[in-house]
């Protein structure tokens, strides 16, 4: 056994009796278990995404990407692949089109921690080229497996590649964007610009900045577009 799978089993070894601990105090026996649950399939499924040799990404990449955030959260943002940066530190979105979301999120009172970011690729393509079809057929698998234990509410979805991946769509992010739209997974998808796109463009800021307002609006509300 090496260092990180022991590190993980004690990780999850403590969440469970954190996660027991809660249920004793509160009634809502069910959600304890479900968050407990949820942790154990995340960390699995990272686990399998660390040793996927599937593409070639993964060979010149210093860290796996998985995810940043509250894995509880109902608003996911999926964006597209690692840059530079989130590659160094092996989180989502903490390079400079990173510090845009979050400052973003922030100016409509939402912190970062609380939601749930990861990628369409959870590797850094090198150079940070687009991601190739066939890197995105074998990744992509991973991301529907973490939707299917995230559960959100809503996925906002930065960017060309997450969106047409989530709405199965071959129009660009421009016409799709600012409005929630059912994926054929079953999730409802507000796309937005990617904020690197944004920050190559300022002329989209107030369109962005509208599309997070509205993500965070249509999770506090309920609204439903079924
Ligand atoms: N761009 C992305 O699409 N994802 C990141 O994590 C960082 C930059």
């Amino acid at each position: 056994m090496d260092i990180e799978e022991i590190k993980y089993k004690i990780f999850a070894y403590l969440t469970e009796e954190f996660c027991i601990l809660e249920e004793q105090n509160k009634d809502n026996k069910e959600t304890s278990q479900n968050f407990s649950e949820k942790f154990l399939k995340l960390k699995e499924l990272e686990e399998r995404c660390k040793k996927c040799t599937k593409c070639t990404l993964y060979k010149d990449a210093l860290n796996l990407v998985f995810s940043d955030g509250d894995y509880n959260s109902s608003l996911v943002f999926v964006g597209e692949a690692p840059g530079e940066e989130e590659d160094k530190q092996g989180k989502p979105f903490v390079g400079r089109a990173g510090k845009l979301l979050t400052m973003v999120l922030e100016e409509f009172g939402m912190p970062r921690e609380r939601v749930y970011i990861c990628n369409v690729l959870k590797h850094r393509p090198p150079g940070n080229r687009n991601p190739l079809p066939e890197e995105i057929a074998v990744c992509t698998p991973y991301l529907i497996e973490q939707l299917s234990i995230l559960k959100p509410k809503l996925v906002v979805t930065l960017g060309n590649f997450s969106t047409k991946f989530l709405l199965n769509s071959n129009e660009g992010v421009s016409r799709l964007r600012g409005v929630v739209r059912k994926s054929p997974l079953g999730y409802n998808v507000l796309p937005t610009y990617h904020p690197a796109a944004v920050l190559r463009n300022m002329n989209h800021i107030e369109e962005f900045k509208n599309d997070i307002k509205k993500a965070l609006n249509y999770i506090k509300s309920g609204e439903s577009i079924e």
